[in-house]
């Protein structure tokens, strides 16, 4: 049975001050160090850890900004056993250091206590559209205003952040938290609009004709994909994002209780195994579900979910049913039943609630209301090497999960450090060829 007592309290605890320097003083400096070598966006780990060791926040939080611009994040969501902590050298013998919850003590410290305050820089060198505010666009923002653009993003939510306010559940990642680090990127002259569709309320045209010099795109994969069986149309059937999406505006007292898919006490069965699945099966737990599902058709070891997140779900209470899958869902006005399918044996079992968490693609609002943008057959967006992540539209760049397929937070950030970079020398051309012109 589920324990009904997990509310949406962020799950794992921070460091005190003494503990978070004695972690930091185990640090080697190593010459070489692998930690920088295992992070997507090679974060200066020995460097920062080093002023934190001393008791040097302030310069550890600015070290930290001159690859990140979203570190308490990071410290709480990357797969650091896969990156820097499993590239650590003192892993090889022992315990590696804590990077991640390192990284999260010097941001929240930060965000406490106000240690960072940027200059602004003068905002002379261009004009750019940013579509969309998750990782991606939150990255070139802080990036190139910090190199003197002048940003705006649009953003179709009535409150930045993208996955990390409306996906990425309040137990694993508090919304002050995002609210704090989208401040910071605020502070160096970032205008957001929000409630903004492009596609809809304005055009990749429009945003040319307002006289942008570059767009950049980073609008993930927000359309969730289907399986294509019995029953799939029924209510009580849900998405995963939608149902997450929801109980993140039910947390914020945007909703009210009953707009929640899953009531109180009822069975909830979740189709797929990747962290979108782990998080709409602990978030159904913490909406009081009697009984949580897992069906994977394949076995614990192809799962892409962290095993942090799978060992949680089972203390949490949620049953896995490795090799299954649904073949069909019953019910006359609703969800009641299953059919499971586990190695060819098939059972019919009561059930109230089916979530979809078989991965998500891209919309198409953008690419079916402006011309020339190329996708691939799953709607991907096509982007060139030179300059790096321009799409087949000329001025238009793209970036994130939009690109590279659903990935994670520090994935899309990576590439959307290289993509600001082509920005960069895009617009610095076109502004020396009207120069000269
Ligand atoms: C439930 C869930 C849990 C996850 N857990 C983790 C995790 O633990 N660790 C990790 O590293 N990654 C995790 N991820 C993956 C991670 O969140 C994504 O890889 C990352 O957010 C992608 O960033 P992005 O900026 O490309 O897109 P998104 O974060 O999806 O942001 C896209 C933004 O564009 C906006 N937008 C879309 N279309 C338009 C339009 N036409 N006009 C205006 N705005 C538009 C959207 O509203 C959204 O705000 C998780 C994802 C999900 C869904
Ligand atoms: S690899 Fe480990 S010990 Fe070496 S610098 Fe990085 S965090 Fe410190």
């Amino acid at each position: 049975m589920p324990n009904t007592t997990h509310s949406f309290q962020e799950v794992n605890e921070s460091y005190t001050m003494k503990e978070a320097i004695k972690e930091a003083k185990r640090c080697l400096h190593c010459k070489t160090p692998q930690c920088r070598t295992g992070c997507p966006i090679a974060n200066e780990i020995p460097a920062w850890i080093h002023e934190l060791s001393l008791g040097n926040l302030g310069n550890a939080i600015q070290i930290i900004n001159t690859r990140s611009n979203l570190p308490a994040v990071c410290g709480r969501v990357c797969a650091h056993e896969r990156q820097c902590e499993g590239h650590c050298i003192l892993g090889k013998k022992g315990q590696a250091i804590n990077i991640g919850k390192l990284e999260r003590f010097v941001a929240d410290f930060d965000a406490n206590m106000q240690l960072n305050r940027e200059g602004l820089k003068q905002k002379n060198r261009g004009r750019i559209a940013v579509i969309g505010s998750g990782p991606a666009g939150l990255t070139i923002a802080g990036d190139m205003a910090r190199q003197g653009f002048q940003i705006e993003i649009f953003e179709m939510e009535p409150e930045p952040g993208g996955m990390l306010m409306f996906g990425i559940p309040e137990y694993r990642l508090p919304k002050e938290v995002v609210r704090h680090e989208i401040d910071r990127i605020r502070a160096l002259g970032v205008v957001i609009h929000c409630n903004v569709t492009i596609g809809k309320a304005l055009t990749i045209d429009d945003l040319f004709d307002q006289g942008f010099d570059a767009i950049f795109m980073g609008t993930g994969t927000g359309k969730p994909r289907k399986l294509d069986i019995p029953g799939k149309d029924l209510p009580g059937v849900e998405q995963a994002i939608y149902f997450l999406r929801l109980a993140s505006l039910y947390n914020e007292n945007n909703l009210k209780r009953d707009e929640v898919p899953v009531a109180q006490g009822q069975r909830v069965y979740v189709v797929g195994c990747g962290n979108t699945a782990m998080d709409a099966a602990r978030t159904a737990i913490r909406m009081g579900a009697s009984e949580v599902h897992i069906v994977y058709h394949k076995t614990i070891n192809d799962m892409s979910a962290l095993r942090v997140e799978y060992d949680e779900a089972v203390h949490e209470g949620v049953q896995f049913h490795w090799l299954s899958s649904i073949k069909a869902i019953h019910g006359t006005t609703h969800v009641e039943a299953i059919d499971l399918d586990t190695e060819n044996t098939t059972s019919t079992l009561p059930a109230d609630v089916v979530i979809m968490a078989v991965g998500q693609v891209p919309a198409s609002r953008i690419v079916s209301t402006a011309k020339g943008i190329e996708v691939d057959d799953r709607g991907y967006v096509i982007v060139r090497d030179m300059p790096f992540g321009m799409t087949t539209r000329k001025g238009l760049f793209a970036g994130g999960d939009v690109v590279r397929h659903p990935a994670t937070v520090v994935h899309a950030m990576q590439n959307a450090k290289a993509v600001a970079e082509g920005i960069i020398r895009y617009v610095d051309a076109i502004k020396l060829l009207e120069a000269i012109a």
